[in-house]
């Protein structure tokens, strides 16, 4: 197994759209694997292929406490077969250095896929926990999409990217999701606790953020 390097945004690779696998060779379950250990390595919750210039239909997810065993999940070759509700993510991605922002998401999803053996199987993730969010993101990587593309605010996104020194968000890559959107605006006003809930995320995450700098400085 060995530590890959991952692929920043600004490279177009992450924009290209990865292929189907057909075999679950040597070559496939090494990449795996070493998708294990480089997301891991990174303290990242999700990795996909062609994060590490591989565009194979691969992600592999760890939504489990970074304090307990490990419980990877690899897909192979998913698709979502259903989704509903929306949400807002506060979302990063190892491709993304020290980048966070608020985009949106649906709230349930179900994935169909093949694991690391070739056997179909049906991962549910509802509620907008970590691991629905966590499928959307690393789904879309397999189509060239970004989580930027799914900003709520792109003016916020441009600030966070600038500061971050990486590339501005593409105007014309952001998904329009009128109606996700007016859904989170409705649920957010009838509870306002999400929002304070969702400012404690961002805070303990820029806290996270700091203290990683702080072992690495
Ligand atoms: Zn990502």
């Amino acid at each position: 197994m060995s530590i890959l390097k991952i692929v920043e945004y600004g490279n177009p690779i992450l924009r290209e759209k990865s292929k189907e696998v057909t075999k679950i060779s040597k070559k496939v379950k090494t990449l795996v694997s070493n998708l294990l250990e480089t997301m891991y390595h990174a303290n990242g919750v999700g990795l996909a292929g062609v994060q590490v210039g591989e565009l194979l239909r691969i992600f592999v997810i760890d939504v489990s406490d970074p304090e307990g065993p490990i419980d990877p999940i690899v897909f192979i070759n998913p698709k979502i077969i259903k989704k509903s509700g929306a949400i807002n993510s506060y979302e990063g991605c190892l491709s993304f250095p020290k980048a966070y922002t608020n985009v949106r998401r649906y709230k349930n999803v179900t994935v169909k896929a093949l694991d690391i053996n070739g056997r179909p199987f049906i991962k549910e993730a509802r509620d907008g926990e970590l691991l629905a969010r966590a499928i959307q993101h690393e789904f879309d990587h397999l189509d060239g999409k970004l989580f930027i593309d799914h900003s709520r605010n792109y003016f916020e996104t441009t600030n966070i990217l600038q500061k971050c020194n990486l590339p501005p968000v593409e105007k014309e890559r952001l998904i329009e999701e009128k109606e996700l959107e007016e859904e989170i605006v409705e649920f957010e006003k009838a509870h306002p606790e999400v929002i304070e809930k969702q400012r404690q995320e961002m805070e303990e995450t820029q806290k996270q953020q700091e203290r990683q700098n702080e072992k690495q400085n």
